[in-house]
């Protein structure tokens, strides 16, 4: 039986058993597992995962532990820059979401905020993966199952339960406060939404409509129709709200 003694940093002690929070702790195992079969054993999904370092070397996940090691496991620091010290993914750039059937409210969020969201109420694990996958998506659920799965190379747990925190807790973990674009995207569909002549559309908008707005936007996929009525303001609001970092 080998012996391996792992710290793990920042967020990812959120996973670990409080006798191995925040502190190096001995990891026993048989024959020379991947490091990162260790890591999903001690609990902490891959995905949530940048950076490793083994007796003080960059590794990656095929690295194979041996007796002795000392192990510092890191998280996904996508608000601080450490791209020279990447090694296990590149860098997440334009970020495009898939959110879990949990997650319904946080994706109209994300939308609101102008970031591509996925999300359908009934898409089966298999069919987010598969999503994820071709597209590009990183993954948000509140199911760590998924998260542990080996198709999965992006994805983030989400830690809230409420909606509002939750956007802000995206927010904040992706450093997306310099991307947000508000109304950019459909609300209901995550369809993109462009201005539109008021002439083109004057048949679909409410009489009061037509007399107090002149500018229009409409959705691309759904033809759904947006204007900067009262609901315009509270978005605004709830917008300035959640771009506070804390
Ligand atoms: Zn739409």
């Amino acid at each position: 039986m080998g012996k391996a003694v792992f710290r793990f940093y920042a967020e990812l002690n959120d996973f670990l058993d409080s006798d191995k929070k925040q502190k190096p702790f001995e990891y026993r195992f048989f024959g020379n597992p991947s490091i990162k079969d260790a890591i999903q054993a001690i609990g902490v999904m891959h995905t949530e995962v940048d950076l490793i370092l083994v007796n003080s070397n960059f590794v990656d996940f095929d690295y194979n532990l041996n007796d002795g090691d000392f192990v510092s496991v890191y998280p996904v620091f996508e608000s601080i820059d450490i791209s020279p010290l990447k090694g296990l993914t590149p860098p997440l750039r334009v970020l495009r979401f898939i959110a879990d059937v949990h997650l319904g409210k946080l994706a109209k969020y994300l939308r609101m905020l102008g970031f591509d969201t996925l999300y359908s109420n009934s898409a089966e694990d298999s069919e987010i993966m598969e999503a994820a996958q071709t597209e590009g998506r990183v993954i948000l659920t509140k199911d760590k199952g998924i998260l542990k799965n080996g198709r999965v190379d992006k994805g983030y747990f989400v830690r809230s339960d409420k909606a509002k925190m939750q956007i802000k807790e995206i927010l904040k973990r992706f450093d997306l406060y310099s991307s947000i674009e508000p109304f950019k995207r459909c609300m209901v569909c995550n369809g993109e939404i462009v201005n539109v002549h008021k002439s083109d559309i004057i048949n679909r908008i409410p009489p009061k409509t037509r007399l107090y707005y002149d500018e229009f936007r409409i959705c691309k996929s759904c033809g759904r129709i947006y204007w900067k009525g009262s609901h315009y303001q509270k978005m605004m609001q709830f917008i300035e709200d959640v771009r506070l970092p804390h």
